[in-house]
């Protein structure tokens, strides 16, 4: 029998950032990692290989190691703003940090192990091999990320569609007989503007594409998601918004359009009213790219595909014979209830800081070594539920603000956060205080604008319950 401190479910982006910090806080704590994958990194060894961070590389990772080098893009569609790793380099990175874990001496890692309540089954041997983990079990599987690769569409495929998920494309490249004369996109959702993306910066006409959206997204503005201090007024500036929205705003529907009147909420068509929100960051110059696509089928699910043929709730569009659809229609993260980070034996690590489940992790593993007990651990790990929908982003901004205040009364906690290279917000306060105090004047004003945004928010998704 293998004893443990802890013993880690998952050797994702959360497992790891939880390790990370949870060794660096408590240099006595042993850890063992279970990975049902062959090597770290969880859904990027499924994802397709062109996909890339949707938020700065800046914040993304674990916090002892930088991810990417801090870099603005020169060029591309994320011209102009902080580098975005791809699957490759995220793969790497994670190759890296792991083994510095057990060149440590302190983390062990099983992969190719599936954790099966309370038993560890080696994939390939079958062989089951027993852990007591002394402090906790560690739950990094609460996200339960879907990729088009690991997903099973929930329409009928007809025999002989020409038919992949969209990490397959890139293998047309052995296939050229394969290239069809048109390509359907099935998906609204970031996966799905990928794709899209992907075929017209490869040359596929417009013309070439359908494009099945069932429902349109909002989606952030990446310009207001940057790290650096050029950008540190518009992120104040989209926060301010956030709380001008909420106090101006009578519906949800309405919060929406006023952040996009400000330019930080953007869609795709300008006449489709979104009805779907879950975090996707975007630039000004991919939308205007994706706007080309003028094929798009709305309004109702598919149900069957054929050759030539989409069948949706609303009736049947046909397409070439050849068409070739790319299924994009993995929802990458499952709408759950939240239940508390901190139990008997357990950690379900969740989001403390939507959508940056990493910088939640890293910190759950702060909390874990510098509070004594459970009820002031989960005082100040509140989990915010990452569900889809428009009204949920109103609670999670809420939530947000809520975390932050707590956080903020904690002098420990506080000073820990200002060296947070996964926080996107302490830190760079931090250093705008020591190089630009000029800067600070903006959130002088942002505050202020809480004070009656925060009700206000309140109020609004108290409604948005009654509707
Ligand atoms: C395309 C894409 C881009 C994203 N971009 C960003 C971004 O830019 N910034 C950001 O903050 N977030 C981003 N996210 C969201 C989120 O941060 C990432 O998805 C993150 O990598 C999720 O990590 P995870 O550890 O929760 O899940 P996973 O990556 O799914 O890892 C979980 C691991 O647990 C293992 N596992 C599960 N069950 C068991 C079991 N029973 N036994 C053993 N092992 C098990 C799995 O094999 C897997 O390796 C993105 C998500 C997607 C899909």
């Amino acid at each position: 029998m293998e004893r443990v401190d802890y013993l880690v479910i998952g050797a994702g982006a959360v497992g790891m950032a939880f390790v990370d910090t949870l060794i660096a806080e408590d240099p006595e704590a042993t850890v063992l990692i279970v990975d049902r994958h062959a090597v770290p990194g969880g859904h990027w060894n499924d994802a397709y290989p062109f996909v890339r961070l949707h938020q700065p590389s800046a914040f993304y990772g674990v916090e002892s190691l930088e991810l990417g080098r801090g870099e603005i893009d020169r060029s591309g569609p994320n011209e102009g703003y902080y580098e975005l790793a791809g699957c490759a380099e995220v793969l790497a990175y994670y190759e890296r940090v792991m083994r510095e874990f057990i060149d440590s001496g302190r983390v062990t890692f099983w992969p190719m192990t599936d954790y099966r309540e309370g038993r560890c089954i080696g994939i390939l041997s079958g062989d089951e091999r027993r852990v007591e983990a002394t402090k906790r079990v560690v739950d990094t599987t609460y996200f339960d990320t879907q990729v088009p690769a690991t997903h099973k569409p929930r329409f009928t495929i007809e025999p002989g569609t020409p038919f992949m998920p969209t990490g397959e494309l890139p293998d047309l490249v052995r296939k050229p007989d394969a290239v069809p004369s048109h390509f359907v996109v099935l998906g609204g959702g970031k996966t799905a503007m990928d794709t899209a993306g992907w075929l017209l910066g490869n040359g596929v006409a417009p013309e070439r594409m359908t494009w099945v959206r069932p429902r349109d997204s909002w989606l952030i503005n990446r310009r207001y998601t940057q790290p650096g201090l050029e950008f540190f007024e518009g992120t104040i500036d989209f926060q301010s918004a956030l709380m001008r929205a909420a106090i101006t705003a009578d519906t949800v529907a309405d919060y929406f359009l006023e952040l996009e009147q400000g330019g930080h909420m953007l869609r795709l068509d300008p006449d489709v009213q979104p009805t779907k929100f879950f975090f996707a960051t975007i630039s000004e110059g991919e939308v205007e790219a994706l706007r080309a696509v003028e094929n798009v089928i709305r309004g109702s699910r598919v149900t069957r595909i054929a050759p030539g043929l989409i069948d949706t709730q609303d009736g049947a569009h046909s397409v070439p014979e050849d068409a070739l659809f790319i299924d994009c229609t993995a929802s990458a993260v499952a709408d759950k209830d939240s239940v508390p980070v901190f139990q008997d034996g357990k950690i379900v690590v969740q989001a403390l800081f939507a959508p940056l489940v990493v910088f939640g992790a890293a910190l759950t593993a702060w909390i874990e070594v510098h509070r004594d007990d459970d009820n002031a651990r989960n005082a100040l790990a509140q989990p915010i539920a990452v569900r889809q929908g428009c009204a949920a982003y109103l609670t999670a901004t809420l939530g947000n603000l809520t975390n932050r205040m707590r956080w903020a009364r904690e002098p420990d906690l506080a000073a820990w956060l200002g060296r947070s290279r996964l926080d996107p917000a302490a830190r760079t306060i931090a250093k705008v205080q020591a190089e630009r105090p000029e800067l600070l004047a903006a959130l002088g004003d942002y505050r202020t604008l809480a004070k009656q945004g925060v009700p206000a928010l309140m109020q609004l998704i108290q409604d948005a319950r009654e509707d």
